[in-house]
């Protein structure tokens, strides 16, 4: 069975299941049961029957759709808008950042708030735009007041960024901050050991550098950012 046709599958299953706990709830007697189907990826992990890394995805759009309506973790729970990711699917550079904040959360894209607009530099001074790379982050809902995510939030949503990078199998990664660095090359290095070299996600060439909002509070970084940009661009243009 196509991936496509087993979610498709499962959405129907859901769907009469609440319809006949509808009829149940309507006072109808001798309602049959459903059997319990095999959950799709985003239901609580507690419940799946289906160890997520066995669903494998085909695209993008196919991943975003399943990711819609994700209670994995707690985040779901203030969430105006689940920030999947922005850009060119085909993308030879994905940066991935940490988490939405308040801005991205309102308007459903990544890094649409300040540090967005100066990441947006960065890439003018590299001579790309959004629409010649992927942009997205570790986690894709944002946490409260904007705190670090928690080691339960990770282990939640960092299959999909795993599943997003297979999608689009970009030529090279910039990551943004200690946070998805570390994150994507299981380190626990600080981000000041390892920026400026280049290291490897899977087989893909990864480059660490300072993430955006720290530029903000620490211009003088902008310096090495820009060194370890000038590296990604030579590599782009191999
Ligand atoms: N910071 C991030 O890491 N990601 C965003 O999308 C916005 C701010």
């Amino acid at each position: 069975m196509s991936h496509r046709l087993y979610h498709e599958s499962l959405e129907v299953i859901s769907q009469g299941r609440v319809l006949l706990e509808d009829l149940r709830d309507w006072g109808y007697e001798n309602v049959p049961q459903l059997a319990e189907a095999e959950l799709p990826l985003c239901r609580p992990v507690e419940n799946s029957t289906v160890p997520a890394v066995e669903c494998r995805v085909e695209s993008l759009e196919e991943l975003e759709a399943r990711l819609r309506g994700c209670q994995l973790c707690r985040l779901c729970e203030k969430r105006q808008n689940l920030v999947f990711g922005i850009g060119n699917p085909q993308a030879d550079l994905v940066l991935v950042g940490e988490a939405p904040g308040r801005e991205e959360d309102e308007k459903g894209f990544p890094f649409v708030g300040e540090a967005g607009r100066l990441l947006d530099r960065i890439l003018f001074a590299m001579h790309l735009s959004r629409q010649d790379v992927y942009i997205c982050n570790v986690i894709k809902c944002r946490p409260p007041s904007n705190r670090d995510p928690q080691p339960e939030e990770i282990a939640a949503c960092e299959q999909f960024l795993q599943l997003q990078l297979a999608a689009i199998k970009p030529r090279l990664i910039v990551a943004l901050g200690r946070f998805a660095t570390q994150t994507l090359l299981k380190s626990k290095q600080p981000i000041g050991r390892l920026r400026g070299h280049w290291h490897q996600y899977q087989d893909i060439p990864l480059m660490p550098t300072f993430h955006p909002a720290y530029l903000l509070r620490n211009p003088a970084g902008k310096r090495e950012v820009w060194e370890d940009m000038k590296q990604v661009m030579v590599r782009l243009k191999n």
